[in-house]
C-alpha cells in the first residue's frame, strides 16, 4: 500500500474516534475493502458490542452484551435492515458483560461463541456469576472452536488476527485488523485507563506487559475499540495512559 494512502486512512480514521457508528469508509474508497464498524453500548455494565461488516455483508459480532429485549431487538433490527448476515460470534473474555447475548446469537444467528480455551471454565460458570450481579444468564452456549494467538477469524473479505492478552482475565484476546489499521481491546485496554486485574485471574504485572509487547507495538495510528468506553489510538494512549507509559 502506498504511504500516501496510509497517512490520509490515519487521519481520515482520527475523525471517527468517539461513541457511535465508525464508518471507515470515508476517504479510503482506494484501498481493497473496508471494515465498518457499529458499536451499541449494552447492559448494567455499559459493555461496547461491535459489530463488523465489509461489503460483502458478512459480519462479525464481537461481545454480544445485549441483556433486555430492547437491546436484543435493537442488534437484530440494525442486522436485518443492514441485510449483514453474521458469520462469526467472538468474546474477547468471558466476563459476565461480554457473553450476556451469546445466547441471543446463537438463537437468533445460530453462531457458537469463539473464544480462547483458557476463558472456557468462566464461560461455563455465566450463570452463577450472572446471580451475582443479579442478572439472569438464560442459557450458556458451549463454544467449539477456540482461537490462538496468531489466528485469524475470516468474514468477509476481511480478517481479524488474534492476539493473546491475559492480565485482566484468563483468555483475552485483542482483534487486529492491519488493512483497515485498528485493534478490539475488549478490557485489556482503554482510553485513559486499562482493565481491573483484582478480579479471579487478574495480574497488573502480565497486564502490563502484555500492553507493552502486544499493544503498543503496533503503529501509533491504529485505533483502539475497547470494550467500555470511548475509542482512542495506540499512539495516544502510548503517551497518556496514566497506568501503562512507554
Ligand atoms: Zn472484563
Amino acid at each position: 500500500m502506498p504511504e500516501f494512502i496510509r497517512k490520509l486512512y490515519g487521519l481520515a480514521h482520527q475523525r471517527f474516534v468517539g461513541i457511535g457508528d465508525y464508518d471507515n469508509f470515508a476517504l479510503t474508497s482506494t484501498l481493497n475493502h473496508m471494515i465498518r464498524i457499529k458499536v451499541f453500548v449494552f447492559n448494567p455494565f455499559q459493555e461496547n458490542t461491535y459489530l463488523l461488516y465489509d461489503q460483502t455483508q458478512e459480519c462479525a459480532i464481537v461481545d454480544p452484551g445485549c441483556y433486555t429485549e430492547n437491546e436484543k431487538k435493537h442488534l437484530k433490527e440494525f442486522i436485518d435492515s443492514e441485510n449483514l448476515l453474521p458469520v462469526a460470534s467472538i468474546n474477547t473474555h468471558t466476563h459476565i458483560d461480554h457473553v450476556l447475548g451469546n445466547s441471543f446469537v446463537y438463537e437468533a444467528f445460530g453462531l457458537k461463541p469463539l473464544i480462547h480455551h483458557e476463558g472456557f471454565q468462566f464461560l461455563e460458570s455465566a450463570q452463577e456469576h450472572g446471580m451475582a450481579f443479579g442478572l439472569k444468564v438464560a442459557e450458556i452456549i458451549h463454544p467449539e472452536i477456540f482461537l490462538n494467538e496468531g489466528e485469524v477469524v475470516l468474514f468477509g473479505k476481511s480478517q481479524l488476527e488474534i492476539l493473546y492478552t491475559p492480565g485482566h482475565a484468563d483468555g483475552s484476546i485483542c482483534l487486529v485488523s492491519h488493512e483497515n489499521r485498528f485493534v478490539i481491546t475488549g478490557d485489556v485496554l482503554f482510553n485513559g485507563s486499562i482493565g481491573r486485574t483484582d478480579l479471579p485471574t487478574g495480574n497488573f504485572d502480565l497486564l502490563e506487559e502484555n500492553i507493552r509487547t502486544k499493544l503498543y507495538t503496533l503503529p501509533d495510528d491504529y485505533i483502539v475499540y475497547p470494550g467500555h468506553g470511548p475509542a482512542t489510538s495506540i499512539g495516544e494512549e502510548k503517551t497518556g495512559n496514566p497506568y501503562v507509559k512507554v
